[in-house]
Formats: C-alpha cells, structure tokens, sequence
C-alpha cells in the first residue's frame, strides 16, 4: 500500500529497452493500482481540479467511480465532458492544469489524475463500453474542418446534440496531430486514436479524407452550394518554421512535422512500409520544445545518436519536465546554450555539419525568459549528418486566403472569439491551434466544445 502522500507509481518500459522500439513507454495502471490511487482523492467540495480542465471533466466524480470499482460509470461520467479521454489522460500537461492545482499537491504529490482517466478509457475500450447515443437527427447540416481535437470534439458534441456532421479532413487518414506529430510510443495510433476516433463516427459523424478545403474546395462552396449551415474549423497550426541560415535547403535538413510525419503516419519505421526516412547516423534535432523531444527519440529509434541543440539553458527549456527526463534516460545529448549558424552539405547536396557557436544568457526579454546571447570567438564544428529543425509551427493560409471575410492576425491565425469560437464571417467559427498557434489537446478540445456551443446558438436561432 503507497502512502497517502506519493502517487502509485505506474510501470514504464526500461529506459534501455524501450530505446530501440516503438512500443508504448508507459505502461498504465491495472484495476487494483488505480483503485490505489483514486482512494488517495480526498474529493474536495470546491474541487479546484474541475477548474483546472480546460474542458470541465467533473474529475471527483470519475475518481469516485474509479474508487469503488464502478469503471463503467466512471466512464460515463467523463464522456460527458471529453470524447477523447485515452488521448488526454496520455498526452495532456496535467501537471500545469488539474493535477497543478488538486489539493493533495500541497503536502505531497498530486492525484494522478491524467494515469486514472487513462485507465477508465482503456478499461472501456477493452469491455467494450460505448460512449451515449446522441440525440434524434435535428436535420441542421454543418461542415468541420480537420479531424485532429479541435475537430473531433466541436463535431462530437454537435452530434450528441443531433447535427448531422461531415468532417472533412486533407489527409488520408483522421486525427490530426494525433496521427502524424505524436509518436506512436507516446500514443499508440491503433489502439487507442483509431478507437477514439471510431467512437465519434459511431455518433454518427461522417469523415471525408483527402479533401483540402481551399483546394478541392472552399468554405463559401460548402456554405452556398453543398447544404451546409455552419462551419467549424479546426485546421491546426501545420506550417513549420525554419532558421533562414545558409544550407538549411541541404538534403537530410526535415522540419520536425515532416520526419514525425513520415515515420508516424505513413509508418517510415516499419520493415513493412516503404516510406523513406533518413535514419541517419548523428542527428541534431534543433529547438527544445515537447516537438523537439518527439523528434529526438524517434530518431534514437531510428538507430542514430541524437543531439537536442538548443540555445538556452535545461531551466529555460520549453518541454514538460517528464518528455525531458524521458529524452535523457534515453540516452539523448543535450547541447544546451548552443545555437546553429551555418549547415554544411557535401558534393552531393547532402548535410556533413553545422557550424554553431556557444551562448550565454543575458537579460530577461519580452517572453520574461533570459535573452540568449552569442559568446564572440565561441564557434565550432559539429559533424551531423541529418538535422531536424524544430522552431515552431503557424497555422497554414490557404483556408483564410480562399474564405471571403475570414479575418485573421499578423501570425495568420484565425481571430475567433473565446466563448462561442465565432469568427469574423457568420455561421463560420474556429478554434484549436488555427486560432492560438500551436498549443495543446486538451485546449483545442475546450475549443472545439466552445464552437459547438456557438454553431448550436447559431442554428437553434434560424
Ligand atoms: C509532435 C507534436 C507533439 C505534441 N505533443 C503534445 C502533447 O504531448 N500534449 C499536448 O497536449 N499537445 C501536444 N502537441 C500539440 C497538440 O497536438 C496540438 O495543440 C493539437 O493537436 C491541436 O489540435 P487541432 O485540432 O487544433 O489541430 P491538429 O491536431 O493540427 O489538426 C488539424 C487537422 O486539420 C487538417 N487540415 C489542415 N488544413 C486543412 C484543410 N485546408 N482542409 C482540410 N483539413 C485540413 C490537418 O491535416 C489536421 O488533420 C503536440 C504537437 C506536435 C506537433
């Protein structure tokens, strides 16, 4: 029995082990730990952890189902709130939302909420437990853009509420960044998106793939010609950045999205695909954020070994403190304070190194963070022979640039607004990263539920 202040620690695979394959690292808890852990829930009366989720999942009320062996119900009891809780309770930051303010933080360790809902999904989906049949057809047609969270939950909800949904998604297969940023041994693509995914189609919400609206056609078609009503869209924030240094065109230089692309959704690291993937045999993965990380272990997978090149210090390192730790036990190189300059390609066009030079940090800068500054007389040589540039990401134009109306800001997001997701142009509403700018699942779910509320308000007027 753990004690009251420590939660039941939940098994992963050896750091060794797990290094060389593509196998989930953490492994959940079983029905005796959870139970465990959900009895160390003290089930406050305020709970602060509610408020703490961006989508409201009444979290003291599964944790009590959990506690008593009622996982059917406690399913139930977060499907109210989340269709995508496997995901959530795998890939949500807990620790800066529910867990950062539950109460039995103060004196020790935080429920571990994010493990608990986690086990209750997969529970579910091993005894086969669907989620609640929506409502009768309300005949109101609305049209979703993407199938990554935003969209998924903004078309969930609508059909709950009896909309009849098409999702429309440019990629062939759903998901969004669910299926082509996350590694698989983070989230297994099968086992745990492709079923959530399949329970919101069993809502009754059809999925289009391979049609990408600005192309095969737009918002204004959809809206005037093809019946629909509203339009949610959930496009995400897919346009990577790169560093405009000289050789950054070199073969083996991959935005981030495109090698987690290729090795995640068109599977570059099975025997039985024939996706080319550099593997290369020294990678520097550029950039210190949860993508950079992602990048960096798929690539030790690959077989290579791996620098995170970064310019500021371990303190001022974007990732969650656990995809970190995960990424040193792992064995990845930290070349931290280090920035990039120049990368070098052979006769062939293809990268032999990098030219960086060392930092320093100096004063504090707009974002609060201490400003990275070179050290003059500090460069040297690297020899790499595949870079990955992982920089950030802005949401692609092409859907603002074909919609009459779609006013977006100066990074190209859509403006919409935070309550009901509206957007400049009537009966059209957004939210997820094409709204923030790359940010997280849980809150372009909380987006995707706010512009259902809003298409919701919108058609009950007409
Ligand atoms: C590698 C990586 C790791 C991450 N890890 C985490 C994590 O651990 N935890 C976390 O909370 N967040 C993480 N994030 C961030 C998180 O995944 C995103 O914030 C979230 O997926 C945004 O959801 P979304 O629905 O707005 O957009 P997306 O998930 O990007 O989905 C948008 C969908 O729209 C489709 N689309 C785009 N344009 C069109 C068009 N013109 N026509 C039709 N379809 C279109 C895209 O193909 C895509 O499927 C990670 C991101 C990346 C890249």
């Amino acid at each position: 029995m753990a004690d009251k202040l420590t939660k039941v620690p939940v098994r992963e695979q050896d750091p060794q082990v797990r290094a060389t394959n593509f196998e989930e690292v953490c492994l959940g808890y079983n029905k005796e730990e959870a139970m465990e852990e959900a009895s160390r829930c003290i089930n406050c009366k305020n709970a602060k952890c509610i408020s703490g989720c961006p989508v409201s999942i009444d979290i003291p009320g599964f944790i009590k189902e959990v506690k008593e062996g009622n996982f059917a119900e406690a399913y139930k009891v977060i499907g109210k709130s989340s269709s995508l809780p496997a995901v959530c309770g795998r890939v949500c930051p807990q620790e800066s939302q529910c867990e950062g303010v539950c109460i039995r933080g103060v004196k020790g360790e935080p429920v571990s909420i994010g493990k608990l809902e986690r086990f209750v999904a997969d529970w579910a989906k091993e005894n086969g437990v669907k989620p609640e049949p929506p409502m009768p057809s309300n005949g109101h047609k609305v049209a979703v853009i993407g199938s990554g969270p935003a969209g998924l939950t903004c078309a969930g909800d609508l059909a709950k509420l009896g909309y009849d949904v098409t999702i429309f998604e440019a990629l062939h297969q759903p998901g969004g960044v669910l299926v082509y940023g996350i590694p698989e041994f983070r989230l297994p693509k099968d086992k745990v998106v492709a079923v959530e995914v399949e329970n919101v189609k069993s809502l009754g919400v059809k999925i289009e793939t391979d049609v990408v609206i600005g192309k095969s056609t737009t918002i204004d078609e959809l809206l005037q010609n093809e019946g629909f009503e509203a339009v949610f869209i959930g496009s995400g924030a897919g346009l990577p950045m790169f560093m405009g240094i000289p050789g950054e065109i070199s073969s083996g230089v991959f935005s981030a999205n495109e090698y987690l692309t290729r090795s995640n959704l068109m599977k570059a690291f099975r025997d039985d695909y024939d996706t080319p993937i550099k593997t290369g045999k020294k990678v520097a993965v550029i950039g210190g954020g949860n993508v950079a990380m992602d990048a960096a272990r798929t690539a030790k997978r690959l077989g290579a070994e791996v620098h995170i090149v970064y310019r500021r210090s371990e303190a001022e390192l974007p990732a969650r403190v656990e995809e970190v730790h995960h990424a040193k036990e792992e064995g990845i190189i930290m070349d931290l304070l280090t920035n990039p300059l120049e990368i070098f390609a052979d006769e062939d066009g293809w990268v032999k190194g990098m030219k960086c030079i060392r930092m320093e940090l100096g004063e504090p800068d707009a974002s609060g963070r201490r400003r990275p500054v070179e050290i003059p007389g500090s460069e040297f040589e690297m020899e790499v022979d595949t870079v990955i540039m992982s920089l950030g990401t802005s949401p692609n134009p092409l859907i603002s640039s074909t919609t009459i109306g779609l006013d977006v800001n100066k990074r190209k997001c859509i403006i919409a607004d935070e309550e009901y997701g509206q957007t400049s142009k009537e009966g059209v509403f957004a939210g997820g990263d094409a709204v923030t700018g790359a940010a997280t699942v849980i809150l372009a779910m909380g987006a995707g539920k706010a512009g259902a509320k809003g298409i919701h308000e919108f058609l009950s007027k007409k």
